[in-house]
C-alpha cells in the first residue's frame, strides 16, 4: 500500500494531557545503552519496582525481548541493528506520547543509533549510558555469553568484534563499577520531567 493511503490516528477523542493527568504523571524514554552485561536490564528492573511503588505508570522496552518477538527477523548485521533500534525507538515514542514512563535497555553501539532514537523519539528522549569496562562485562556475564564468545562461538559481539562508540554527551552516563542499582535509580529519577 502506498503511504499516501496511510491516515495515522492521533488522540480523536482523548488528548495525551489528558491521560498524563489520568496517570499523573509525564511521559518520557530513558534510553539506556551499553555493552551486554554492563547493568541496563538490572537498573531498568529497580527503576521499574520504586517507581511503580510511588504511583507511577512504566513499560519497559528490553532489547532481548524484542529479539525474541516483534524483532526476531534481525540479526546483528549493521543494518539489521538500525532497525533493531528503529523499531524500539518507534514503540518507545508511542507509549510516551501516551503519557507513559518508558526505560528502555538496548545496546545501541554507535553515536549514529543513539542519533536515530533521539530523531524518533523527539523532545521526551533522554540518554542514559550505563558503563562498565568490557572486562568488568565478561567477569559478570549474566547471561553466559562471554564464555561463549571467549570460546569463538558468537560472531559480531559488540565490543569485540562488532565495535561499541562511546557516546560524547550523554545526558547521563553511570557507571556501574561503582554504582550500584538503588543509586543509580535514584540518579535516573532525578530526570524524571
Ligand atoms: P545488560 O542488561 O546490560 O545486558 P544485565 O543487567 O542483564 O546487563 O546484567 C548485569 C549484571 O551485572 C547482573 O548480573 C547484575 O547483578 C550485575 N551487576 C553488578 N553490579 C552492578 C551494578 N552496579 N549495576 C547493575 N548491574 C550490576
Amino acid at each position: 500500500m502506498s503511504e499516501e493511503n496511510i491516515h495515522p490516528q492521533f488522540h480523536r477523542f482523548v488528548a495525551p494531557g489528558e491521560k498524563e493527568k489520568l496517570l499523573g504523571q509525564k511521559g518520557v524514554v530513558f534510553w539506556m545503552y551499553g555493552l551486554s552485561g554492563s547493568g541496563k536490564s538490572t537498573i531498568a528492573a529497580a527503576l521499574e519496582r520504586d517507581l511503580h511503588d510511588t504511583g507511577r505508570f512504566v513499560v519497559i522496552l528490553d532489547g532481548d525481548n524484542f529479539r525474541h518477538g516483534l524483532n526476531a527477523d534481525l540479526g546483528f548485521s549493521d543494518e539489521d541493528r538500525h532497525e533493531n533500534v528503529r523499531r524500539v525507538a518507534e514503540v518507545a515514542k508511542m507509549f510516551a506520547s501516551q503519557g507513559v514512563i518508558v526505560v528502555v535497555g538496548v545496546i545501541t553501539p554507535k553515536n549514529s543509533l543513539r542519533d536515530l532514537a533521539r530523531r524518533i523519539v523527539g523532545s521526551k528522549f533522554c540518554e542514559i549510558f550505563i558503563h562498565a569496562s568490557y572486562e568488568t562485562c565478561a567477569s559478570r556475564d549474566p547471561k553466559g555469553l562471554y564464555a561463549k564468545v571467549a570460546a569463538g562461538q558468537i560472531k559480531h559481539f559488540t565490543g569485540k568484534d562488532s565495535g561499541f562508540e562511546e557516546p560524547e554527551n550523554p545526558d547521563l552516563r553511570i557507571e556501574t563499577e561503582d554504582v550500584q542499582p538503588a543509586a543509580a535509580v535514584e540518579i535516573i529519577k532525578s530526570l524524571l520531567p
